[in-house]
């Protein structure tokens, strides 16, 4: 716990708040202290918290929906910002027509942002209706689904810097990989704030099915129950799903984290999972995938927080 009181009057940081709450495999222990801000307060008071953070040397840790990690059960250290605004409000600007320029905050559902853009004939997201988590931690982490991603729409957006300054990043400073960022491994850091994707015109009742299609296929093919999508990146020509299974892993379950029964590369929270059960899990889905394949799968969920030190030692990759 960081010495002393946050010193913002407008910003309202809560101690101690536990971040199961906060992420969707509702797993995670405390954050010394969380923040959460969204389009409605402006730029100012994350900016003011911080300010507050860096002058008193207080890590910071930021996440949207919390759809994409492990958090520690020992929680994280400093201040955690977690970006929401659960409207999805957009603006269009269409002076070039033929590819209409989208404003969002960086806190809404990417569901709901692709969902609005799709119902305004704006096309281009339609992969990402169904997809849980915000606009913001799909920009970071380079989201993508049936053939889409983020890096194909993304135009810019305004990026609060950890020392509160503000700085526009555009396509070039986010260097986009296969569902990673220079924000997502830290060498850009800063809050994502608003948001700009280019789309290209469309038909809103296409656009509608194609969603439709792409939804119901994610709740036929992905289980149900509490996870964080995707444990591990699949490997070159190859599906970490498949090999999982062909493992015989399906339903293997440590605590109260299970491989999924639906599908072997979601790892599930039957109830009261711990971080710890989850890696476990883990672990043992890669160590039967290295002795039956040769192939070292890597985790695509990011591991945050204070992991015990056996824990932290086995996974440093
Ligand atoms: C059931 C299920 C299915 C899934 N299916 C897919 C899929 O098909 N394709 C896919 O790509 N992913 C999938 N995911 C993973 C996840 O939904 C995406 O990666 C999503 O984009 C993460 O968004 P988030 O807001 O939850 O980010 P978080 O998990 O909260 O954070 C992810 C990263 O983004 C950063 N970040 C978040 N918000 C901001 C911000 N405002 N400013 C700066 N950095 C930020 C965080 O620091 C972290 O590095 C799935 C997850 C689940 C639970």
């Amino acid at each position: 716990m960081t010495a002393g009181v946050p010193v913002t009057d407008r910003a309202a940081m809560i101690a101690n708040e536990p971040l199961r709450r906060h992420t969707t495999l509702h797993v995670g222990g405390p954050a010394d202290w969380f923040l959460k801000i969204g389009a409605a307060q402006g730029d100012e008071p994350l900016r003011d918290a911080l300010r507050w953070a860096a002058s008193e040397g207080v890590p910071v840790t930021v996440i949207g929906g919390g759809s994409n990690m492990l958090v520690a059960d020992g929680g994280v250290a400093g201040l955690v910002i977690k970006v929401l605004t659960p409207r999805p409000m957009i603006q269009i600007d269409r002076t070039d027509p033929a590819a209409p320029i989208v404003t969002g905050h960086a806190g809404m559902l990417i569901s709901g942002f692709a969902e609005a853009c799709g119902e305004r004939g704006l096309a281009g997201l339609e992969w990402a209706v169904g997809l849980p988590g915000t606009l913001g931690g799909a920009v970071a982490n380079n989201a993508g689904a049936h053939g889409g991603e983020m890096s194909t729409s993304f135009l810019d957006a305004t990026l609060i810097r950890y020392d509160g300054t503000p700085e526009i990043v555009t396509l070039g400073d986010l260097a986009y990989t296969y569902r990673h960022s220079a924000i997502k491994d830290g060498t850009r850091r800063g809050v994502l704030t608003t948001v700009r994707v280019r789309l290209s015109p469309g038909d809103p009742a296409q656009l509608r099915a194609r969603a439709g299609e792409y939804h119901a296929w994610r709740k036929g093919a992905q289980p149900q129950a509490a996870s964080a999508g995707s444990l591990f990146q699949n490997p070159p020509g190859d599906a970490a799903g498949r090999l999982i299974e062909a493992c015989g892993l399906k339903g293997f379950t440590v605590g109260q984290a299970q491989v999924s029964p639906v599908h072997a590369n979601f790892i599930v929270n039957l109830g009261k999972a711990s971080a710890a059960d989850v890696l476990a899990v883990g672990d043992h889905c890669r160590a039967c995938v290295r002795a039956q394949f040769g192939i070292e799968l890597q985790y695509e969920v990011q591991r945050i927080g204070r992991w015990a030190a056996r824990e932290a030692e086995q996974h440093d990759e």
